[in-house]
């Protein structure tokens, strides 16, 4: 990530203004077509009036202006515009990058000022439940909040991510890691088929691979489009259609979900507990029925807490408004009863967590036992807000294949550097998420090798973000941001406190923006990466959907590329 260049904001922008001035004869050329195309949706031109804040999505905070400013963004009313955008594009040698909810965390859904920003926020928004099928057919502008109470309200559920303003645009092209993810693996794993629109301008329905039943071209775009890149690479999605678990197969469920205020000890307690369950988890000593994910925050101006554990912290005396939420330790966790009515719930590896030498007693338990995991998933493992902290961030998020011993100590130093001794330190506020994998669905369901998402026999993934103070008074502590963690890649991959390997998940992107130069962090195979290139070649071959070097290519013309299939 570049440190120097200026993030993009809503406020007026120097980098725009030239841009305008620079371009004008070009835009006014885009303008003209645009105009004439009499698109139903509305559009905005880099410099109109409202572009700043049309351009504004989770990443803008943290990344340069030149790489998320679009020259168009187009707000399609349906297909026909689409198809409308797709030609205009051709015709002027802009890429397209398609943006759903807008979470991609380096920007991706957005693009620099040569191309076009397509945005599905609410092009397709359905909703239809056959329960008589059990299909669940959905349109990609559904954001995980409501679509999870909709769930809920139908007493069904799918694995899905914590975050509300996520939609399934992105959310299924990336996986869907949240949860659910030992017992039922990844949301992408339920998908039963999905429209769409090719590079060529061709809408497909492509159905789930079948031996002898479906051709190779559709098994292809099926492997390609659920893993292949961090989405948008290989055409539109516009609906999904799924095949959802039912609640009342699975009476015995139970949601819990403890906190406590952060200390570190208690937070090297937590920690210690996770890897010792990971090792349990693998082992089949816990039944991959059981869910565990853990969250550390550090202290400031916090999103992640829902409206009631917020009413609940008030009335304990430990939030007031205005004032930062102070640094939290925080247990989700879930028994989804897979073995159904005969199967009952074992609480002992969740009161785990409340010995005296793990964290000890909770200041907040909710312990829901005979309890939906569709409501667990709507109403209590779902961070409301639209992103974690009011900050800047620098990202890390990596995954092994056995937690090392070391960890927890190890951990536990390097988060003292940000944490200090009240949950902040050097104008930085962490925000950890880890969760244990080990012996689960999401290796089991990755043996048909239909999707193309690496990495599925990871036990353990962590993530630990710096979000850190920019402003006129406080200063700009970005450079100390980037310099602890690269401290932190030192400590936790080259020095292997954390993994030997490199692992890295297309849903949690961060480092470089050039895919070519980092490929073997993110594709667990050569023979798969060189799949997805020859797919993308298939499929798009001009690159209308590689609006940036993250984009994967498709292989150079007199490159060989070994073949799998
Ligand atoms: C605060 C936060 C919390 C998160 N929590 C989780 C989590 O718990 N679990 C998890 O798995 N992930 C999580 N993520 C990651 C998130 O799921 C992915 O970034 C996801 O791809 C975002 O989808 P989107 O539509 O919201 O974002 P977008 O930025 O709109 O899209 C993400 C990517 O998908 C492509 N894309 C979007 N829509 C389409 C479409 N219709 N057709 C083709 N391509 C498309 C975009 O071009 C882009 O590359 C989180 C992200 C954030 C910011």
């Amino acid at each position: 990530m570049d440190t120097k260049k200026p993030a993009a904001s809503e406020e007026n922008s120097t980098f725009v203004t030239n841009y305008v001035r620079d371009h004008r004869q070009e835009l006014e050329e885009l303008r003209t077509k645009a105009t004439l195309l009499d698109f139903n949706g509305q559009w905005f031109i880099i410099g109109d009036d409202q572009y700043m804040q049309k351009r504004l999505q989770y990443a803008t905070t943290s990344f340069p202006e030149s790489e998320v400013s679009p020259r168009i963004i187009l707000y399609p009313a349906g297909e026909q515009d689409l198809q409308k955008a797709m030609g205009l594009c051709r015709e002027l040698s802009m890429a397209i990058a398609v943006r759903t909810g807008g979470h991609q965390y380096c920007g991706y859904s957005s693009t620099a000022p040569r191309n076009m920003q397509i945005d599905l926020s609410e092009t397709f928004p359905s909703y239809e439940y056959d329960a008589q099928r059990n299909v669940l057919r959905c349109g990609v502008s559904n954001a995980l909040g409501e679509w999870a109470d909709k769930n809920m309200e139908n007493g069904i559920y799918l694995p899905m991510g914590v975050c509300a303003h996520v939609h399934l645009g992105g959310h299924v092209h990336t996986g869907g890691w949240g949860m659910v993810a030992r017992s039922h693996g990844i949301l992408a794993d339920h998908v039963l088929s999905f429209d769409i629109i090719l590079a060529s301008g061709e809408k497909q329905t492509i159905i789930r691979p079948e031996a002898g039943t479906t051709t190779a071209s559709n098994d292809d775009t099926y492997f390609a489009v659920l893993g292949g890149g961090k989405g948008g690479d290989f055409g539109i999605v516009t609906h999904w259609e799924f095949s959802p678990l039912r609640d009342e197969n699975y009476p015995n469920s139970a949601c819990y979900k403890l906190m406590w205020l952060w200390t570190e000890d208690k937070m090297e307690g937590a920690v210690k507990k996770m890897q010792q369950l990971s090792k349990l988890c693998a082992s089949g000593d816990i039944p991959s029925d059981y869910e565990f994910m853990l969250s550390i925050t550090g202290a400031g101006f916090m999103n992640v807490l829902s409206e009631d554990i917020k009413h609940e912290l008030k009335d304990l005396g430990h939030l007031l408004d205005d004032v930062p939420v102070p640094a939290m330790i925080q247990m989700w966790m879930c028994f989804t009863n897979k073995g159904g009515a005969e199967e009952n719930f074992n609480d002992f590896w969740f009161e785990s967590f409340t010995e005296e030498d793990t964290c000890g007693d909770p200041i907040i338990a909710h312990r829901h036992k005979n309890s939906p995991v569709s409501k667990g998933l709507a109403k209590e493992f779902i961070m409301l807000q639209d992103r974690e902290m009011e900050y800047p961030f620098v990202k890390r998020s990596r995954v092994t294949m056995a937690l090392p011993d070391e960890y927890p100590a190890v951990y536990k130093e390097r988060m003292s550097h940000i944490m200090g001794t009240f949950g902040t330190e050097n104008h930085q506020h962490l925000v950890s998420q880890m969760q244990i994998y080990a012996g689960g669905a999401v290796e089991e369901n990755g043996k048909s090798g239909i999707t193309s998402y690496s990495w599925r026999q990871q036990a353990f993934a962590a993530s630990h973000d710096s979000f850190y103070a920019e402003g006129w008074i406080s200063g700009n502590y970005k450079q100390c941001a980037v310099d602890w963690q690269n401290t932190n890649d030192d400590v936790f991959i080259t020095q292997k406190n954390f993994s030997d390997t490199d692992m890295r998940m297309f849903a949690y992107t961060f480092g470089s923006d050039v895919l070519e130069d980092v490929w073997q962090f993110f594709y667990d195979s050569q023979e798969k990466y060189d799949r997805l290139r020859r797919i993308k070649h298939e499929l798009d071959p001009h690159k209308l959907f590689s609006p940036d070097q993250f984009s994967i290519k498709p292989p150079k013309i007199d490159q060989k590329v070994k073949e799998v299939k």
